[in-house]
């Protein structure tokens, strides 16, 4: 195409002057043709050279025509602009001007592509009459330029691109995403600085051989492992499209180390193709980010924790996967009516009024509700719920849902523990005691009656066959009153062998009467245990509300008053509480006011009974027998006060006082001159439990100047019973003091005759409740005899007491007991009248 102004240029410049003729006329006419078509010619030419030239010079390219040698023929005036020189600067003179970095031969190369037809491409950098480069794109092609080849040149200025490619790759270089770009092949190409740091390849190590797949393992999301095919950079080559975001695990061989990528790959298709030529892999580490998202579900996971978002604009819920999972639902995102059908009917409005105040008023909320599972498993749920704060438009609530269905059942355990006694499962003191509230404080129940019930002799069990067999005698009475009671009352064992049965009366007034011989019957067979068959039976006090009380403590307190009652008149029976018990419950608060108040107001005195030889009647002792005068209750008899005393402890005080006197007592008749060897003094099992009993009598005989066989102490077996700790080392004091020891109303206490061999004891009272069929009822005769011959074997004295007939001494006589107290004798004395008895005897008085 840029031939013809080329040829026409040097068809135009073979032309300097044209002219000469021939023919004048014709000649002229012929020149003047010939002139005039020349001048047409010529001005053809001229207009088409003046185009050529106004088109050479309009590329905006700078265009060189170059003879084979390389010299410059012609110059556009873009190439004038753009090499910075006067034409007459180049034109005529080498290409090497342009460019002198060129190597000398550099025109082989192109006029073997020119020859073959073709268009020689090459980048070369061009300087500028400063000096200064440039780099262009030379496009070279050959011509016929009258016969000869010439070279027309385009330069292309590439200053624009090349700025463009510097910055984009120190983008590549400073952008913290690895980009990696993978040839057709898959060979990879190119690794960015972040790339090679994300993974790890060290500088100047070779990327081919780093980032061979056989040097790593690659997995999904989930840990599946997977097949180099499906990598994002090949799924993008295959298909042509790219492939969007995707989290991948790369596990590195030879280091062991996981890396979680999050990677984009987009193909890249070179101008006219269909199939890209390469793959841009841009990727970040998510590794910290993909360990806390794990951690996160983890710790939902394991705390049971889900989360939930809800914008109240729409109807859907969005919940994490534990969220899901608790509730059971199909999917993390559900409809807010699919969320209120996860929960208990009953608790759906509660959770819809909390929402709605939380949207409407912003409050947060925290509440525990019951759910059900679709599967129809029934959970407890914690809801927390706030509006988002940094929401703008407030109708956002995110919260937490927890699963403490664990939790609720533990408490419920708990709870049920806490009012629970372990030994009968029945229901414990504490919660029989908040029931019973319940019942007394609603109107509609108030009509109940508690029944009291205490085993008899329960003790006797524990200490004979120990405490293992008495659980399981507890345990299994518990039964039988469980199977008498069945589902008329509550039932719950409210202290050691004490049981409280709560009944409603207000539609069988009868029902605790009945319940109470149900449950005496039920005591009517023997207990079996280790082989041993034995009786027990208990003894029931009836109280019922309102009348006996309206309080749970005083309808206890007077169901026990008539349990205590009924076993105080016969055992295994029932009785209610009435007026009368009442009355002595009354007495019995007024008496034990008194006697607190009763040695400090020296109320008591001692008499003294005397103890006689009874073969000769001689005193040879006395027993101190305590007598009360109180200003309100008037004379009252041990019998009446000891017990309440005792369970008082206020014995304790008084015994210490009885002690005191009868030693002081003794000290005055010796400086009197009575013949008497001593005095007996009667000892509560509360004073063996609750003080130095040892230390007491010591201070007592000391303080009288007594030795210590001046003095004797009675107990009786229910010391033994008791079987305190210390019991053992009070009795070897007491020895060790010399005062003499015996068992009072031996027979009657629970005849358990070992201790009898362990104690140091002296001797024996024989109760005056056998001595009473004496000498005609031979049970009594023969229990009499069993406990002389017990005596005699051990070694012990016999003291028989309550002798009122003639008839029993002489039977006690030939039984071989020398001493004993009576009435027959005398009752109990004042100390005058102790001394006048002895100084009556004086004739005895030279034998003592
Ligand atoms: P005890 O130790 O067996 O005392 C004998 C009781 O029988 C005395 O009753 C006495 O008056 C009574 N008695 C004596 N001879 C006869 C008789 O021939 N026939 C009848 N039917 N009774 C007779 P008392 O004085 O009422 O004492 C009753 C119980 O009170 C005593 O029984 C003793 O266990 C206790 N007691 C008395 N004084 C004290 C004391 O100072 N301290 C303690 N802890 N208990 C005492
Ligand atoms: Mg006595
Ligand atoms: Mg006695």
């Amino acid at each position: 195409m840029a031939r013809r102004p080329a040829g026409a240029r040097e068809q135009q410049q073979g032309h300097p002057g044209a002219g000469g003729g021939v023919n004048d006329s014709a000649l002229r006419r012929k020149l003047a043709e010939a002139e005039a078509a020349l001048q047409a010619a010529n001005a053809a030419l001229e207009v088409e050279r003046n185009r050529f030239r106004a088109l050479f010079d309009a590329v905006p390219d700078p265009v060189s025509i170059l003879d084979w040698e390389g010299t410059v023929l012609d110059l556009n005036k873009a190439g004038i602009a753009a090499y910075n020189r006067p034409r007459g600067e180049i034109v005529g003179k080498n290409i090497d001007i342009l460019n002198p970095d060129l190597p000398r031969d550099h025109l082989a190369p192109v006029w073997e592509v020119l020859n073959r037809g073709g268009t020689y491409v090459v980048e070369v950098t061009n300087m500028r009459a400063d000096g200064t480069r440039f780099p262009v794109e030379v496009h070279s092609a050959g011509f016929d330029d009258g016969g000869e080849t010439r070279i027309v040149a385009v330069a292309r200025d590439l200053s624009k691109r090349h700025e463009a490619e510097v910055r984009y790759r120190e983008l590549m270089e400073v952008i913290d995403k690895g980009i990696l770009v993978r040839k057709a092949d898959g060979r990879v190409a190119y690794a960015n600085p972040a790339a090679m740091r994300i993974l790890r390849i060290p500088k100047g190590a070779s990327l081919v051989e780093e980032l061979a797949l056989d040097h790593w393992r690659i997995f999904d999301e989930h840990g599946k492992e997977l097949d180099d095919q499906e990598l994002p950079s090949f799924r993008a080559l295959r298909t042509g499209t790219i492939s969007p975001s995707t989290v991948l695990g790369f596990l590195n061989l030879a280091t062991r180390r996981l890396i979680w990528l999050s990677i984009t790959s987009v193909p890249q298709f070179a101008p006219g193709q269909d199939h890209p030529q390469q793959v841009l892999s841009l990727f970040s580490d998510v590794t910290a980010f993909k360990r806390d998202i794990t951690l996160f579900d983890r710790v939902q996971d394991l705390a049971h924790v889900g989360g939930w978002e809800w914008d109240a604009n729409s109807e859907h819920v969005y919940l994490t996967g534990e969220a899901q999972r608790m509730l059971g639902l199909a999917r993390t995102s559900a409809s807010i009516s699919e969320l209120q059908a996860c929960l208990r009917e009953t608790e759906r409005k509660r959770f819809h009024d909390a929402l709605t105040r939380a949207v409407e008023h912003g409050e947060g909320f925290e509440m525990d509700l019951q759910g059900i599972r679709a599967d129809g498993h029934t959970l407890w749920i914690r809801i927390i719920g706030e509006s988002e704060a940094a929401d703008p438009t407030g109708t956002r609530l995110t919260g937490t849902f927890q699963d403490i269905t664990e939790t609720k059942q533990a408490e419920e355990t708990l709870r049920v523990q806490a009012r629970t006694d372990p030994l009968t499962m029945l229901l414990n003191r504490d919660a029989v005691l908040e029931e019973l509230e319940a019942r007394l404080s609603d109107p509609s129940h108030s009509d109940v009656a508690v029944l009291y019930i205490d085993l008899d002799r329960f003790k006797v069990v524990n200490d004979v066959l120990g405490h293992a067999a008495g659980d399981q005698v507890i345990a299994s009475a518990a039964r039988r009153i469980q199977r008498a009671v069945a589902t008329e009352g509550l039932i719950a064992r409210f202290g050691g062998d004490e049981f409280l049965v709560v009944c409603l009366t207000g539609d069988d007034p009868e029902r605790p009467q009945r319940l109470a011989a149900a449950i005496l019957e039920a005591f009517g067979d023997a207990f079996r245990m280790a082989g041993e068959e034995f009786t027990i039976t208990a003894s029931i006090g009836i109280a019922r509300a309102p009348e006996h009380g309206d309080r749970p403590q005083l309808l206890i307190q007077n169901a026990d008053v008539a349990m205590y009652d009924s076993k105080r008149r016969a055992r295994n029976g029932w009785q209610d509480f009435s007026q009368a018990l009442a009355d002595q419950q009354q007495q019995r608060l007024q008496m034990e006011t008194h006697l607190r108040r009763a040695v400090d107001n020296r109320e008591f005195k001692l008499v003294y009974q005397p103890q006689v030889e009874l073969l000769t009647g001689r005193i040879v002792g006395a027993e101190a027998l305590i007598r009360w005068r109180n200003d309100t209750l008037g004379e009252m008899r041990p019998d009446h006060f000891i017990g309440h005393a005792e369970n008082t402890g206020d014995i304790v005080r008084i015994g210490g006082w009885v002690l005191r006197e009868a030693c002081q007592q003794m000290r005055r008749w010796r400086d009197e001159g009575l013949p008497i060897e001593r005095v007996a003094v009667n000892v509560s099992y509360r004073q063996f439990l609750a003080e130095d009993l040892a230390e007491t009598v010591a201070e007592a005989l000391a303080s009288a100047g007594l030795p210590g066989d001046a003095l004797e102490l009675e107990f009786t077996e229910r010391v033994l019973i008791e079987d305190a700790p210390d019991t053992l080392t009070t009795f070897a004091g007491l020895r060790m003091l010399g005062v003499l020891l015996s068992i009072d109303d031996f027979g009657e206490g629970y005849s358990a005759l070992n201790y009898l061999r362990r104690l140091p004891i002296h001797g024996l009272k024989l109760s005056q409740q056998f001595l009473e069929g004496v000498p005609h009822n031979t049970s009594d005769v023969a229990i009499c005899q069993a406990v002389a011959g017990i005596a005699q074997s051990l070694g012990l004295g016999l003291v028989a007491e309550g002798i009122e007939s003639d008839a029993q001494r002489q039977f006690l006589i030939r039984l071989g007991v020398k001493i004993g107290q009576g009435f027959l004798f005398a009752p109990g004395l004042t100390p005058e009248e102790l001394a006048l008895r002895i100084a009556r005897h004086a004739p005895t008085r030279a034998h003592a």
